[in-house]
């Protein structure tokens, strides 16, 4: 097998392969570009656009596509061949500059929440040349931001983009002001690790909700769980490793910096860490990775599983968002160095997360927001619904001492002893580990933990981003003038921090103490989708985001309509799925088995009176008290799907699906999987939890 080295990036068109293929001045240009934002000319577009489109055609490519991000969720592509007809019967492969700048697919049928009637269905794909293009399936993706034809935004990667200038604008405005004049810009940086669930596809074919909706909406617990912790990072088994490999393969080969592979703690369930790079290259890959994880899961004759919860009774999935930010000269702003009390400007841009996140903490529980996530946060796996910071000993301490004014003595344990001689010792972290935050300061980066397995990575970072620019251009505004800088900025920071200290928790955030905690510190704790998307639009929000220029007021209500109605859609459609199963299949199979429970007692009273049938009778009374109800419940739900229609706007309908229509899933789900228990697994219709979780 070839060297890593050797194949990597070989689908990509790259760095080296621009200045291979690109004429000198071309390639200065477009670097320009990349680097600061500076125009591309349609000339240098062409140049461009005809070596990209060389590059693939030897690489075996017949098409290319504007890869893009629009609201539904998932990435969209529409794919147009090279071919050109040259007037004699006979083509050319050709690609222009226009073309691979601008594409035009009919936005009418994206989610647009009401931005844009259908008639005016026209919306562009314009080529974003800091993602670089890479090769997929014979065909050149290109990546691009989504706008209709009147300019709205329809996508998530042009907010984001728009977030990573806006934010490099602040932060350089305040690094100018402390000094470092030689900064010119300022990029946000990503790891998003990636946990997912891999099982058999026979089994997958066999679940209707799998199917449909991607978690299981019925299914007993298996008697085995995650309870022995036996699967975190425990040895993986050979078909998954074989999975593995190839997926990293083919992530390496499309540029992704997939570096760490480990089972995760429920059973059947994995994680993938990229190494960080820039925001929006991050979200590009980690869309990629998704969409690669599950085409190699099917060559093994496995699916794999990104919804945040496919099994109830053992953990769901989520995405860790590894978030720092660092300037051009190579500096990592959230390094706090080795003596953070004498580090002035890390205080500062400490300061400016601290207060993004208390005042924006309604936003990012906004952002990871979704059906799926809903069952996670705020049960005891994932971080809570309640936004709170972790900063860790170290930095706590510098923070009391900032606020109270008192020295600080760092707590940094210098170095481990292992207390064996042949193993090295080493030096530990600046701050241990809370895994129950779900915002947490790991040495130089905070992590943001409460993402969800399939989310876009793009919402949470243009809304970090965007806030934290918010406070660093109010910072910028205070400083400015000041007669002494030093002293201005020992007070703002020793202000800012007392006032939003609330934010910072470091203790258990799964302890019910907590809840009562939070709300006593003013602290929001929205429990679910539409109760979180309410505040989306509250006057605060809405100005953060439009005064920034990054999303307008009216793209923020459409994408409020947006979510609120995927919510609704989404729940509709696991109550439609459920009701087909409760149907078509479960009570069908409990009557059969119901059947024979029957037939049993009455061939034992016909061979002889004295035969017990105490078995069957009370297996029998057991499971048709639990029958009727199941066929109540059944009725009640399908009732409460024909009530959907009295809902005419889309909060109220999310309410109550919410409120009402999963409240009767669950109730309904309760009765089924009470049945499972007691039915011969001959007669239940699905594999079961320990089929499928143990079944790879
Ligand atoms: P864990 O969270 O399990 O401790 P690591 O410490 O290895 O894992 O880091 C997790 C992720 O954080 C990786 O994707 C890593 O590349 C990323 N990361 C490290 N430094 C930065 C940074 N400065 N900015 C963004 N992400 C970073
Ligand atoms: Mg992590």
């Amino acid at each position: 097998m070839k060297n890593v080295s050797e194949y990597f990036g070989v689908n990509v068109f790259n760095d080296r392969k621009m200045q291979e293929r690109l004429p000198k001045a071309t390639y200065k240009a477009l670097k320009k570009t990349i680097e600061s934002g500076e125009a591309l000319d349609l000339g240098v577009a062409n140049v461009v656009a005809n070596a990209m489109k060389d590059w693939a055609v030897e690489m075996g490519c017949t098409h290319y596509t504007h890869w893009f991000q629009p609201m539904t969720g998932v990435t969209a592509e529409k794919h147009d061949s090279f071919i050109c007809p040259n007037g004699e019967g006979e083509v050319i492969m050709e690609f222009s500059g226009k073309e691979l700048i601008k594409g035009e697919p009919d936005a009418s049928s994206f989610p647009s929440g009401g931005i844009r009637a259908t008639f005016e269905a026209r919306g562009y794909t314009t080529w974003d040349p800091t993602s670089p293009a890479f090769i997929r399936d014979k065909t050149l993706y290109i990546p691009t931001a989504f706008c209709s034809y009147t300019g709205e935004v329809l996508d998530k990667k042009t907010p984001l983009l728009r977030s990573m200038e806006k934010l490099s604008h602040e932060a350089v405005r305040v690094l100018h002001l402390l000094g470092k004049t030689d900064v010119k810009r300022v990029t946000t940086t990503v790891g998003p690790e990636q946990e997912y669930f891999l099982i058999d596809k026979e089994m997958y074919d066999k679940r209707p909700d799998l199917i449909y909706t991607g978690r299981t909406l019925f299914g007993a617990m298996a008697p085995k769980g995650q309870e022995l912790d036996d699967h975190y990072f425990g040895s993986i088994k050979s078909r998954v490793s074989a999975f593995m490999s190839d997926l990293d393969e083919e992530l390496w080969k499309l540029g992704v910096y997939a570096k760490t592979k480990h089972n995760e703690v429920a059973p059947s369930q994995h994680e993938l860490a990229p190494i960080f790079t820039t925001s929006n290259i991050a979200t590009d890959h980690n869309e990629l990775c998704m969409e690669v994880m599950k085409k190699t899961a099917e060559k093994h004759g496995l699916v794999c599983l990104l919804h945040e919860k496919p099994f109830a009774g053992v953990n769901g999935s989520g995405k860790h968002n590894n978030w720092s930010i660092s300037t051009d000269t190579g500096e990592n702003l959230l390094d706090p160095s080795k003596r953070p009390e004498e580090n002035l400007q890390f205080q500062l841009f400490l300061s400016a997360v601290v207060k993004a996140v208390d005042e924006y903490q309604d936003l990012l529980r906004i952002t990871v927001a979704s059906a799926g996530n809903d069952h996670r946060l705020g049960a005891n796996e994932a971080p809570p619904a309640i936004i709170s910071m972790y900063l860790g000993d170290d930095l706590g301490a510098l923070v009391e001492s900032i606020i109270e004014g008192k020295d600080y003595k760092s707590h940094k344990a210098a170095r481990m002893a292992t207390g064996v001689d042949a193993l090295p010792d080493f030096k530990k972290d600046n701050s241990d580990r809370n895994r129950t935050s779900p915002f947490a300061f790991t040495g130089n980066k905070f992590e943001f933990r409460a993402l969800g397995s399939s989310l876009n990575i793009a919402c949470p970072n243009y809304m970090l981003n965007t806030m934290v620019a918010q406070q660093l251009s109010e910072f910028y505004s205070e400083l400015e003038g000041a007669e002494n800088l030093e002293e201005a900025l020992k007070a703002l920071v020793k202000r800012v921090l007392t006032e939003h200290k609330r934010i910072i928790f470091n203790g258990d955030n799964y302890s019910d103490e907590w809840v009562k905690e939070a709300e006593r510190r003013g602290l929001c704790n929205y429990k679910s989708l539409p109760e979180a998307m309410e505040h989306y639009i509250d006057k605060k929000n809405v100005d953060l985001f439009a005064l920034n220029g990054i999303v307008t007021e009216a793209e923020m209500h459409a994408r409020y309509e947006i979510e609120l109605e995927q919510y609704s859609k989404l729940l509709n459609i696991e109550a439609l799925t459920m009701l087909d199963m409760a149907k078509k299949d479960i009570a069908p199979a409990v009557m059969a088995f119901e059947q024979e429970l029957s037939n049993g007692a009455a061939l034992k009273k016909s061979i002889s009176s004295s035969l017990s049938t105490y078995a069957e009778e009370k297996l029998l009374d057991s499971l048709s008290t639990k029958l009727d109800a199941f066929v109540n419940k059944t009725a009640d739900l399908e009732e409460a799907l024909q009530r959907t229609g009295d809902y005419k706007d889309n909060l109220s309908l999310a309410k109550y699906y919410r409120n009402v229509v999963f409240t009767l899933m669950g109730e309904l789900r309760e009765l089924g999987d009470s049945m499972e228990k007691e039915t011969s697994a001959k007669y239940w219709p699905y594999p079961s939890y320990g089929e499928i979780l143990f079944g790879v």
